[in-house]
This record gives C-alpha cells, structure tokens and sequence, in this order.
C-alpha cells in the first residue's frame, strides 16, 4: 500500500498523526504500508509559496492512495486565490481527476441523541451520496466578474457537464448501489436546468445496463426537504458537483457531528484521495481535541475502494464503534454519562481496538 500523507493545517496535524498510527498497526502485523509525506494547503504555502508544490503533486500521482487532513486557516484568507490553501486541493483532485466523492452519512446507534432530528427520523439512517467533483458550475468557463452593456457589474458562471463526464460518475454510483441496497436516487432540476435534462438522460441510459438497481429522479429542492422529512428513504444518491456539496453538508449534519464522517473521491482506476469531510477548525486547532474519527474512518474507505480489503475496512469501522460503545468521546461528540477524551487517547484506544 502506498500511501501519501499530507496532513495539512490546523487540526489536519493532530488527526492525521492518530489515523497514521493504524496504519502502523497494520505493517506491524505484516501489511506492506509505505507512507510518504509532505505539505498541502497552507503549510505548504508557508514553506514553498504554493498550496500544492510540484514535489507534493508527484508523490499524489505516484501513490496509490493519499490520506489528507484539512487545509485552510485565518491567515491565508487575504492571499490572492490561487495561493489560498483551498486553491491546492482544488488542484489535487482536479488533476489526479478524483472525479467521484462518495460521502456515507451513517448513524451510530450509540450518537443518536447528537442529531438536531428526532432519534426515531434518524436512527439507522445509512446514506451514500456519491457527489460528481470535478465539473459543474466550479470549474465550468467562461466564468468571473465584468461590467454589462448597461455600465453595471455582474457576475457570471457557466453550468456545464459533458456525458462522458456524467456517464463516469454514474458507473460509479451503480456499482456502489449493487452492493448496497440496489436503490439509487438521482438529483437534478431538469425542469429548468438543460445541463441536468442531459444528466437526466445519461442516468437513464446507463441504468439499463444495471437492471439489479432501481433507479429513481428528485429534484434538488424536493431532495434538500426529504432529507430532513425522511432521509432513510434514500440508499444511494448520486448528483452533481453543487448540488451534492450542499446535499452532502445537509446529510452529514442528520448524523450528528462533523467529526465523524469520512469520505473518499475516486479516479476511475479506483486512485483515492480520503479525507474527513470537515476543515482545519482553527478555532480548536493544537488543543489535542479534535475528534480523529471521521480520518480514521476515511482509511477505512481507502482499505475499501482502493486497496479492496473488506476485512481491514470492516475491522477499523469495528474498532470505531468499539471505542463509541465504551463510551469515548471527543468533545464534539460529548454527553453526559460519557468519558471525555482527546485526540490522541481516542487514537489510542481506536488502536487497543483493533
Ligand atoms: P470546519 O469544518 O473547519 O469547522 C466547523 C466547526 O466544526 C468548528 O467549530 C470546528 O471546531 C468543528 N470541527 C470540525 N472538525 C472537527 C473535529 N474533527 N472535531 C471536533 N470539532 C470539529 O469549517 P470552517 O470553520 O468553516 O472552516 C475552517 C477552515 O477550514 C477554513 O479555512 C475553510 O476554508 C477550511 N475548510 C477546509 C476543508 C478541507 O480541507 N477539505 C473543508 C471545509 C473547510
């Protein structure tokens, strides 16, 4: 396994150092793991005036799988775009072509009270949205801020998806459907959007090719409000890139807590980059309280979709739940009854686990 680690800012430092210990656990007990690491976002920045350093970039390509924190902090926020720390992950899927996110909003039983909904809405709740990442309205040109006809400024965007780019992340998201529940929702606003009449029109056409999965259609805004109405209707969802990062930011927060939920984003040879879904949390960054979880659980992802080991996968996500029914509880996730614990002795005893 060849994994690059780049831990990023903030908060990226503390939880990445605990999820490299499980992979130290499995050399240990024989896996060939090769961990190379080096600077993104800011702290790259810091060091080489660039969110995503050529040096940084090639051992991404090279490795089989890369493992990242977060990026971003206060400081960068005034720098001009392209040196912003986000500008560097930006760039890191864009050019690995990471062009499928899949993010899992699963609820652990013993987190349900952590969920704004009622337990009975959310309890069991198990949802894959499987979000398209590299095209869309973000990186669709022409695009920018200019002075119309009548002397006033405006700004514009371009919606644009190619089929071979909605073909792509569609195989994907059937694939991820066949082994789950067979059920996949699609998202689009077809009705006013041509970009998603077209989605629409690919979705249907692959799906003749997966006759196992039930293939269904909703429109964003029907999608936003179902997922707060009744969000165990949904196995897995597939859309597109603005869609899905506000669906997924919705779905993420039915479970409860941000520190929990891991996610992968795939090239189409099953190349992963996985990261939690949170940022840098500058507000909690260096205090040893950050929950490691959700990075923990992204290496599970990575035992799964790149390295396609179940059982590593299964005994992470085993060994996470172990801690939770002991009662372990970083602050984010903390109730009363629990033992509050800090990022590292929550690595550790995700590691006793195992
Ligand atoms: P954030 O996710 O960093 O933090 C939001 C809130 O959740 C904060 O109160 C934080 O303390 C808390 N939180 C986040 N992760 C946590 C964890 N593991 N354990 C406990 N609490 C946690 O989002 P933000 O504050 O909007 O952004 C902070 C910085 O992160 C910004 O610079 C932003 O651009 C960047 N960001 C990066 C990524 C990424 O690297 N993929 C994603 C989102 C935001």
């Amino acid at each position: 396994m060849k994994i690059a680690v780049l831990a990023g800012d903030g908060i990226g430092q503390e939880i990445v150092k605990e999820a490299v210990k499980v992979l130290e656990v499995f050399r240990s007990e024989g896996q060939s793991v090769e961990l190379e690491f080096a600077p993104v976002g800011g702290k790259a920045y810091d060091e080489e005036g660039d969110p995503l350093p050529p040096g940084t970039l090639a051992l991404a390509r090279d490795a089989q799988a890369i493992l990242l924190g977060a990026v971003g902090g206060i400081k960068y926020d005034s720098l001009p775009r392209p040196k912003r720390p986000e500008q560097g992950l930006l760039r890191l899927r864009k050019e690995l072509n990471l062009f499928a996110n899949l993010r899992p909003a699963l609820l652990y039983p013993e987190l349900a009270a952590a969920s704004t909904l009622k337990s009975e809405i959310v309890s069991g709740l198990d949802i894959m949205i499987v979000r398209e990442l590299t095209g869309d309205i973000y990186f669709g040109q022409p695009r920018g801020i200019r002075i119309n006809a009548a002397g006033e400024r405006e700004g514009f965007n371009t919606m644009i998806y190619s089929e071979s780019e909605i073909r792509r992340v569609a195989h994907v998201a059937f694939d991820i459907a066949m082994k789950r529940n067979r059920r996949l929702c699609s998202v689009d606003k077809m009705n006013v959007l041509e970009t998603t009449e077209l989605w629409r029109e690919i979705m249907i056409e692959v799906s003749r090719e997966y006759p196992g999965v039930v293939l269904s259609h909703m429109y964003v805004d029907n999608a936003a409000m179902q997922l707060v109405r009744n969000p165990k209707q949904f196995d897995v969802i597939v859309t597109g890139n603005i869609f899905g990062d506000i669906l997924s930011d919705e779905a993420s927060m039915l479970t409860g807590s941000i520190g929990m939920l891991p996610s992968a984003s795939l090239d189409a040879q099953g190349k992963g980059l996985y990261e939690p879904i949170h940022g840098s949390a500058p507000d909690i960054a260096g205090q040893n309280i950050a929950n490691p979880l959700a990075t923990i659980l992204s290496l599970a992802m990575m035992m799964r979709y790149t390295f396609g080991d179940d059982m590593l996968a299964l005994r992470i996500e085993n060994a996470v739940r172990g801690v939770l029914a002991k009662g372990l509880r970083t602050s984010d996730i903390f109730e009363a009854g629990a033992t509050r614990v800090s990022t590292s002795q929550m690595g550790d005893a995700v590691i006793a686990a195992l």
